[in-house]
């Protein structure tokens, strides 16, 4: 997690750092810092909050310097606090370091550099680092001393390090950990990714893993960690700086979750084919035949994009018959799962950085599987590393809790799920119906959010409840479970997402006035049990939110408030469905007056295990 920016060039650093931080925040934000070199002398200066604290700490410092570094934290070692704040310095206070990832050894070098005198300032495991490179800083000779450093450390790290004695250079260098390089005329930047740096150039490289880079004002180069040179490719950035800011409306959140016609839209263009009942995906590298003769299909996801895996198994086993398992990527990179050259394995991350998903993504590769990718930001490690794979295109997504890579993931699924299919059992026919049911898709998306305001209403009526029971049935299992968890993940509310069934087995027993239940009802195979359930609760006084589908009277006697969706084929229902959960969502959010886009304890994007 966290957010790292840096800044070499013509310009004063500080504001560029801050503006840089600002757009990261969404990666971590329990403290900031930054650090500077400006008349020969390191200018540190770091808060525990948030970014807009840091800003105020420092407005009245003159810190006039070119080249800086700037972090903002997610901690793992050592409590939110300002001496464990990035950027940590050496004992002698002559580098300065910010560092997104973990040092496993920390402690043994940590004991090592005591017994030679070295005192500690901070908790955490990055000082262990930062000291490591003054120890070695004794020739003026940085990249030497950094890469002899990050020689001694196991773990991960993206970082950014700048000396007191060389104003002229900033290096970055990652392992495990994102880090991006920005090109612009006579200055450059680092960031942890591209929302640090779109304002200033469009023209960036994604550092490779076991890469360094030296940034001076007149230019840059890319090194092994073991100092040899390196190649990279420049890229121009598909988005501009206008994709970061919220576009009028009060959260990120909800900016995203209005965004999803589009978003879901830009998922199929150029890939729905709607004649042929298909769909091409060209990114995924393959030719027919080899897509032909998988016979085993492996999602491999953590949170968000897990529900969506879930959504997955449902589709490819129902329509193109092929077997399919999901796991949990932190699980399965540590199981010895069962791969043969039959197998396909997806992995499925919205940043493409997810820390376990990535080394999942090496251990499948490692066993000789083919890997693939669905992931949302380009460039990505998890993009660079799979063999090939599908882009979302869902825009940079900033709010903490997923909304429109959800969609856009369930879409490319779906896709998928056609190209696989049409090769096996989905007839033309079928095929054309489900291609041109997803071609409606957005326009239905953009009625449902039509109902914003009234999903509103529901809300502030249950938004004093703590604990709530999310149901759903068949398709709709996995909906109800990232209903659950948009409701936990940014209003702090208790929710259990459930196979609607499955709620005899256990949690019916939590049911009273003060529990209610939101269960996705929809008019389709599993319609009439789903309703016996809903009476269930209400024989025991639990209140209901049904999601149902257009047209649907019945419902209305069998809940206390309807939600209604437009008609689609069972198949494509978590796309709409989910849409009135993540306003519901929101809405008790913002009426309990929490952090919307940046829920306490969670960030965006998890680089760490
Ligand atoms: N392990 C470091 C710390 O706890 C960096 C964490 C991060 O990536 O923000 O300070």
């Amino acid at each position: 997690m966290c957010g790292i920016v840096g800044y070499i060039g013509e310009r004063k650093a500080v504001p560029i750092l801050i503006e840089g931080l600002s757009a990261l925040e969404y990666r971590g934000y329990d403290s900031a810092g930054l650090a500077m070199v400006g008349d020969e002398q390191l200018h540190v200066h770091k808060v525990k909050g948030k970014v807009d604290a840091l800003r105020e700490r420092i407005k009245s410092e003159r810190l006039d310097g070119t080249v800086g570094i700037a972090h903002t934290r997610w901690a793992t070692h050592g409590g939110p606090s300002e001496p464990n704040a990035h950027p940590h310095t050496d004992h002698g206070n002559a580098i300065a370091v910010v560092h997104n990832g973990i040092i496993e050894n920390y402690a043994a070098i940590k004991e090592r550099l005591k017994r030679n005198g070295v005192s500690f300032k901070s908790e955490t495991d990055t000082e262990v680092l930062a000291q490591l490179i003054g120890k070695y800083y004794t020739d003026g000779d940085l990249v030497k001393a950094v890469t002899k450093a990050l020689s001694d450390i196991e773990g991960t790290f993206g970082i950014a390090v700048i000396a007191r004695d060389n104003p002229d250079l900033l290096i970055g260098a990652r392992r495990g950990s994102p880090l991006v390089v920005g090109i612009g005329e006579d200055e450059y930047l680092l960031g942890s990714d591209t929302s640090a740096i779109v304002a200033h150039t469009d023209k960036v490289i994604y550092l490779k893993d076991g890469h360094l880079a030296t940034l001076t004002r007149n230019g840059y180069s890319t090194l092994t960690l073991d100092n040899r040179p390196a190649s990279h490719k420049v890229h121009t950035l598909e988005y501009g700086a206008e994709a970061l800011a919220k576009g009028g409306f009060d959260h990120f959140m909800l900016k995203e979750i209005f965004e999803q016609p589009e978003t879901i839209q830009n998922a199929m263009r150029g890939r729905l084919l709607t004649e042929e009942g298909t769909a091409r995906l060209d990114g995924l590298n393959l030719v027919m035949t080899e897509l032909r003769r998988i016979n085993r299909i492996i999602f491999v996801a953590c949170g968000t994009s897990w529900h969506a895996a879930l959504c997955g198994e449902y589709l490819m086993e129902d329509l193109a018959g092929i077997p399919v398992e999901v796991e949990y990527a932190s699980e399965f990179r540590y199981r010895n799962p069962i791969i043969d050259s039959k197998t396909l394995v997806f992995v499925i991350s919205q940043s493409g950085e997810t820390a376990d998903t990535l080394a999942a993504l090496r251990e499948a590769a490692h066993k000789g599987a083919t890997v693939l990718g669905i992931c949302n930001v380009v460039g990505s490690s998890i993009a660079r590393e799979t063999h090939g794979g599908v882009y979302l295109h869902a825009g940079p997504e900033i709010g903490v809790a997923s909304t429109k890579a959800f969609t856009s993931q369930l879409t490319v699924l779906s896709l998928l799920t056609l190209l696989m299919g049409r090769m096996r059992r989905i007839s033309h026919d079928d095929g054309m119906a489900i291609a041109k049911g997803l071609d409606r898709i957005p326009s239905q998306v953009r009625k449902i959010l039509k109902q914003n305001d009234y999903i509103a209403e529901i809300a502030a009526i249950y938004s004093r409840h703590n604990n709530f029971l999310y149901l759903g049935r068949s398709y709709n299992y996995p909906v109800a479970l990232e209903g659950a968890l948009k409701l936990k993940e940014i209003s702090y509310v208790h929710a259990e997402g459930y196979p609607a069934a499955e709620m005899k087995h256990g949690p019916i027993a939590l049911i009273d006035t003060n529990m209610p239940s939101v269960v996705v009802a929809l008019k389709d195979s599993v319609y009439e049990k789903v309703i016996s359930n809903m009476e269930e609760i209400r024989a025991r006084s639990g209140k209901i939110i049904a999601i149902a589908t257009e047209g649907d009277k019945t419902i209305q006697k069998h809940a206390d408030h309807v939600v209604y969706i437009p008609k689609t084929l069972p198949v494509l229902t978590p796309l709409l469905a989910v849409i009135p959960l993540q306003l519901l969502a929101y809405h008790i959010a913002a009426i309990r007056k929490c952090e919307i886009d940046q829920p306490r304890n969670l960030a965006k994007s998890v680089t760490v295990e």
